[in-house]
């Protein structure tokens, strides 16, 4: 049993077409479950559009066996797995199906106490007093485990987050690995860096991460931190702790000496916020909503810890006439249905220039037609299950709004599955810079459609938000890419790319996407006392 949308040919308009409910949407409707049910496909005749012939996709799903899960897990304080204080836990599920994956201990404040003592003691006795060509052994050796283990990684971080395979398998776990390796090779180096012939560590970092990279998030925390001299205190989002916890057995794996990394699960309203404020904790790295980070740098002014903020975005994704249309088809695809568009720098809002405006939407919705939906450890799946019930809730909230407001919303034809956290890709043309989807982060597989004529009216509109993250910018002309990087308020910018992301390159925004910058060199900055 499935809930089905309308097929393209008999409801939808390709040009303006719209499903017509919300409701539709996601858990609850047409019961089906995962593997169970027809995956976002083009509905096509069968012999298809231009007479090309249409292939069926066979199931390909990849197996769990490698993953052990345990019923229960408990949180890592100096180099073991250990009971919380007060014995509190709370259950972390799959998003795909609600299934139960396992029971995770909740951190109270005496635990974080624990954990920032045994991270302080580590850094004044053995962490910091080491040699970087010491140091870069155990992050190379992190790394190389990494990648040993990496098909554990990715099936867990697909079971935990919803996202698929192939991208867990493909980007998130490979750039976990590329971040330790790439920052083993500054440990020694760090006088070399610029920061002075000393650069010191900072201390004690505290850092917390949030649901939509678990994996991939520790990595660049963790890596530029301990490659510095810092020793850190972890903690992972709530529906999301697994992969986080499996690094902490790696990091036992490597022999990593006891407190220069500690791992504590549990709410941020307790464990996140009791971690931070800890007098103990001399650097913050936060990524999470711009909400939460304005608290935290409100409740840390004055402290004289140091701080980092990685917070939300609503970037631009700009394709200009002359741009490779397909190319830029394929951008705009990854730019916010990657990770199912939970992606700070999603590509959220499609400037596309008014004279090929209907053919960009066209081919767009050809090819989002062709999209499969579902399964998240099937192999041929493009979007997964979104990452949590609240989440879902807001992005149905959104996009009822950008009804309400009046923009026209469409999805291509496919079927959800009844149990589980789903939102099918969806476009809305027709959108005003006024509309709460063009201002509004949603998180989620959720297109704005804008236009523009002349490049002044795009770096206008891109600059309209309160964000400051990313940007893509599509032309074959290099002088207009460089001029358009020039104007833009945002602190990445991609041409004729978007969502690429490299160990080596800075990423990091200003205005309310915070401030700081997470890889390559300006990344040891934020964990050096400079
Ligand atoms: P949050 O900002 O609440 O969560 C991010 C991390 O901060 C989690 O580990 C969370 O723990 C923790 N946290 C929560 N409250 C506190 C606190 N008072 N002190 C310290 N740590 C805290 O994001 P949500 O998960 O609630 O998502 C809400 C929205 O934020 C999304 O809809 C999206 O728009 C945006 N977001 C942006 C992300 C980004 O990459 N920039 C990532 C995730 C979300 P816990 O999980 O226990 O709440």
């Amino acid at each position: 049993m499935t809930k089905s949308y309308p097929t393209q040919e008999s409801e939808h308009d390709l040009e303006t077409g719209s499903i017509k409910s919300d409701d539709a949407v996601g858990k609850g409707e047409g019961a089906g479950l995962i593997g169970q049910h027809e995956p976002c496909s083009p509905k096509l005749p069968a012999t298809g559009r231009a007479g090309q012939a249409v292939f069926e996709y066979a199931p390909a799903p990849e197996s769990r066996s490698i993953v052990h899960l345990q019923s229960s897990y408990g949180l890592f304080i100096d180099g073991a797995f250990v009971e919380p204080l007060d014995g509190k836990a709370y259950k972390t599920e799959n998003p795909a199906t609600e299934e139960l994956l396992a029971e995770i201990a909740a951190a109270g404040t005496a635990d974080v106490d624990l954990a920032v003592e045994a991270a302080g003691r580590a850094q004044k006795t053995v962490w910091g007093p080491m040699s970087g060509v010491e140091r870069a052994k155990y992050l190379f050796r992190i790394a190389r485990i990494i990648q040993e283990r990496s098909r554990e990684l990715a099936v867990l971080e697909s079971l935990d987050n919803g996202k698929p395979i192939r991208e867990s398998r493909d980007v998130d776990v490979p750039l976990a690995a590329a971040h330790f390796f790439y920052y083993a090779g500054w440990a020694d180096k760090l006088e070399y860096a610029g920061f002075g012939p000393d650069p010191q560590p900072l201390g004690v970092a505290g850092q917390v991460i949030p649901w939509n990279f678990p994996l991939m998030m520790a990595a660049w925390k963790l890596a530029p931190a301990l490659a510095a001299g810092n020793t850190c205190v972890l903690k992972p989002a709530t529906t999301t702790p697994l992969t986080a916890l499996l690094l902490a057995e790696i990091i036992q794996q490597a022999d990593l000496p006891p407190g220069v990394v500690n791992v504590l699960t549990g709410a941020g309203s307790v464990a996140g916020a009791a971690l931070v404020a800890h007098p103990g904790i001399d650097k913050v790295a936060f990524t999470g909503s711009t909400e939460i980070g304005k608290d935290l740098q409100r409740a840390l002014a004055g402290t004289g810890k140091h701080l980092t903020l990685e917070l939300g975005g609503k970037a631009a994704n700009i394709v200009f006439e002359d741009a490779p249309l397909d190319q830029a088809v394929e951008g705009i695809v990854n730019g916010i249905f990657f990770n199912q568009g939970e992606v700070c720098c999603a590509g959220s809002r499609l400037l596309v220039q008014e004279s090929i405006a209907e053919t960009v939407v066209e081919k767009l919705k050809r090819r989002l037609a062709t999209l499969r939906v579902g399964d998240p450890l099937d192999k041929n799946t493009d979007l997964g299950a979104i990452n949590n019930a609240a989440q879902l809730d807001k992005i149905r909230e959104l996009a009822a709004a950008g009804e309400a407001e009046g923009a026209v919303r469409w999805s291509p034809a496919c079927s959800l599955p009844e149990r589980g956290y789903w939102f099918p890709p969806t476009v809305f043309t027709g959108v005003s810079q006024a509309h709460r989807i063009a201002q509004e982060e949603i998180f989620g597989p959720v297109l704005s459609v804008l236009t523009f004529r002349t490049p002044e009216e795009a770096v206008a509109k891109a600059n309209n938000t309160v964000y400051g993250l990313s940007a893509g910018v599509w032309t074959e002309k290099g002088s207009r890419i460089l001029w358009m990087a020039g104007q833009l308020r945002a602190g990445v910018v991609w041409a004729n790319s978007f969502n690429r992301f490299d160990p080596s390159s800075p990423f990091g925004g200003y205005r309310e996407s915070g401030f700081g910058r997470e890889g390559g060199r300006p990344g040891l900055a934020a964990y050096l006392d400079v």
